[in-house]
């Protein structure tokens, strides 16, 4: 294979202008809809939760998300919502009234994550350090019943601290506590407050020559990743944030805590909470502090940059090597030809513009690294491959991968720097997650869908976990084309045997495609746990789950296929 070298040669991006980009957009337009004063008369209460709705229900792929009658009992106006109730939030954190707030820039910046979705405000945003305090906070609510959002670092992308129809968010930045002790005992655990940073963990973590191992390409709360099965760019190695969170701390949405299991490495005492909590969007209960599972930081890196025809090429590459069991191959992602270009245009690289496979090896021995990627390089000469470039340090790989990083903030700002408005887009982000074997054919359906309705399509995909992003720039009058592209892609996934998300989670973004997914029994199951555990409907309502979804749903049992394809509308 003939090589091709170069070097991305523009700046380099670290996650944190993207995040912080985003949050200012997501504080922007929620200042619009934030009225400043506490809302205590009941009629502008009622009229502020219309006009959430009604904003989410415009901006949301999800039609029936927010249930807007009042008359359902399911849950009330907040009318409990008064001084006293702040009084008693302040009472619950220890009596900091700093630790409670209900100013307009409090509530602005717990209104949005960094999605697309419409920005919702809070009434009140209460700061716990801990389990205690959170459990006082939710006691509070619940017997007011006011509605509860959990918030970890707000970098989710479907909506899911957004909380809609207001009331109180926990937000678990303040939950900062890391104890390594489980580390240096021999016992391979951190144990960290949920508020923890993915990169606070790993900074702690470094001196002991230790990493956390799930790594999304942001840089989220822990307790925000297990909540919504993150995982990123090393699942290969060290699988998703499920795997790797042994125990978890958990307020239920009576204020009781509970711990899900213990943080021994084996457990068979009864059903498994700790998997009920992972991936529950925090409409189970609040999540305040986790034992994680750590890795050995390896003592070797190398990897390449390798460039295809077309991404058939790539993909039946990655299901060879992953064939072959490449024990040091740790990341494995894939941009096609419109990510690179969109690289190229907003981080100043000149990548050619071809499908390209972006790899890291990790190891102890050098000459096992080099090994696995000498056994990869001669797969994708197999495949066709164009050309490749290998990075034998550190520095160049963190350059590589720091272009694969920056396509969500490339795509915000692609169309803006191509036409010179220099504006910003919104990005829809799709997520679904396919067999490895249909890779390929379902990459290929989305881009060819895309691209025939004229919008750019940027894919990167973490290729091995069969998961990919496409992420699709939009203006308001392209939303409508835009779901209806939506509801074909998902639709091919799911009928590819795959996943509408495969880490993003559902939060409101993905509701309409649950149903498709599971059958009607299997969402019953779940909305059954929802009610069971929560039956004031108050722990994060209208996630995952639409408000008024219809309790005949889980009525027809035993009669999956005849429910597997309702209409949309329907959820
Ligand atoms: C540029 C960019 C790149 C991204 N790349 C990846 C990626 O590679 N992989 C990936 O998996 N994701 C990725 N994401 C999405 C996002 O970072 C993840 O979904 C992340 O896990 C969300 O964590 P958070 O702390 O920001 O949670 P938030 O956004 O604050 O909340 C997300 C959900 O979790 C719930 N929640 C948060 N904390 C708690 C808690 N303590 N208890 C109970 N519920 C809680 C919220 O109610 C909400 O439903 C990316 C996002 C961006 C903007």
């Amino acid at each position: 294979m003939g090589i091709n070298t170069y070097m991305p040669g523009g700046t380099r991006r670290r996650w944190g202008g993207a995040l912080s980009l985003s949050r200012a957009r997501g504080v922007g337009s929620a200042s619009r809809d934030a009225c400043g004063d506490r809302c205590d008369d009941r009629g502008r209460r009622r009229r502020r939760r219309r006009e959430d709705m009604s904003r989410a229900r415009a901006t949301s792929t999800s039609t029936s998300m927010v249930r807007d009658d009042d008359d359902d009992g399911d849950v009330d106006d907040h009318d409990d919502i008064d001084g006293d109730f702040r009084n008693e939030c302040i009472a619950a954190v220890s009596g900091d009234a700093s630790r409670v707030r209900d100013d307009a820039h409090a509530r602005a910046s717990a209104s949005a994550d960094a999605g697309w979705h419409a920005p919702a405000s809070p009434h009140v945003v209460a700061f716990p350090l801990n389990a205690r305090e959170t459990s006082a906070v939710v006691e509070a609510c619940a017997r007011r019943r006011v509605r509860v959002t959990p918030r970890g670092a707000g970098t989710g992308l479907e909506g899911g601290c957004v909380p809609y129809g207001g009331g109180c968010v926990i937000d678990t930045s303040r939950m900062k506590t890391i104890d390594v002790s489980g580390v240096e005992r021999g016992d391979g655990v951190a144990r960290v407050g949920a508020g923890v940073l993915k990169s606070e963990l790993n900074a702690a973590l470094k001196p002991l020559g230790f990493v956390f191992g799930p790594d999304p390409s942001s840089n989220p709360s822990i307790g925000g990743m297990a909540s919504t099965g993150g995982s990123g760019l090393s699942t290969l190695k060290y699988g998703t944030s499920k795997e790797n969170v042994r125990s978890m701390t958990v307020v239920t949405p009576s204020g009781a805590i509970i711990r899900t299991r213990a943080e021994t490495r084996k457990s068979s005492t009864g059903y498994e909470l700790n998997a009920l909590y992972l991936g529950a969007e925090g409409t189970l209960g609040v999540i305040t502090d986790l034992v994680v599972k750590v890795h050995p930081l390896p003592r070797t890196r190398c990897g390449a940059v390798v460039r295809f025809a077309d991404v058939k090429s790539a993909a039946k590459t990655v299901a060879d090597c992953i064939a072959l069991n490449l024990s040091t191959l740790l990341k494995c992602e894939l941009m096609n030809d419109e990510g690179i270009k969109v690289t190229n245009v907003v981080f100043k690289t000149s990548l050619p513009c071809e499908p390209t496979l972006f790899l890291e090896f990790v190891g102890n021995d050098e000459r096992q690294t080099m090994a696995d990627w000498k056994a990869f390089e001669a797969r994708a000469e197999a495949n066709g491959a164009r050309g490749s470039t290998f990075a034998a340090t550190g520095e160049e790989l963190d350059d590589l991968f720091d272009a694969r990083r920056g396509c969500y903030l490339g795509a915000m700002r692609y169309r803006g720097l191509e036409a010179g408005t220099l504006e910003k887009e919104h990005v829809y982000v799709g997520d679904v997650c396919v067999p490895l074997s249909r890779l390929a054919d379902t990459i290929s359906t989305t881009e060819a869908a895309f691209k025939r309705a004229r919008f750019p399509c940027v894919i990167c995909a973490h290729i091995a976990d069969g998961n990919f992003h496409c992420l699709i720039p939009f203006k308001e009058h392209e939303r409508a084309a835009l779901h209806a592209l939506e509801d074909k892609v998902i639709g091919a996934a799911i009928a590819a045997g795959g996943s509408a998300s495969g880490e993003h989670g559902v939060g409101v973004g993905k509701q309409r495609y649950i149903l498709q997914e599971h059958g009607a029994t299997h969402i019953g199951i779940q909305r059954s746990i929802k009610r069971a555990l929560d039956p004031q409907n108050i722990m994060n309502p209208g996630k995952i789950f639409p408000w008024h979804a219809s309790p005949d749903d889980e009525l027809h049992a035993g009669d999956d296929d005849k429910h597997r394809r309702p209409k949309l509308a329907k959820l």
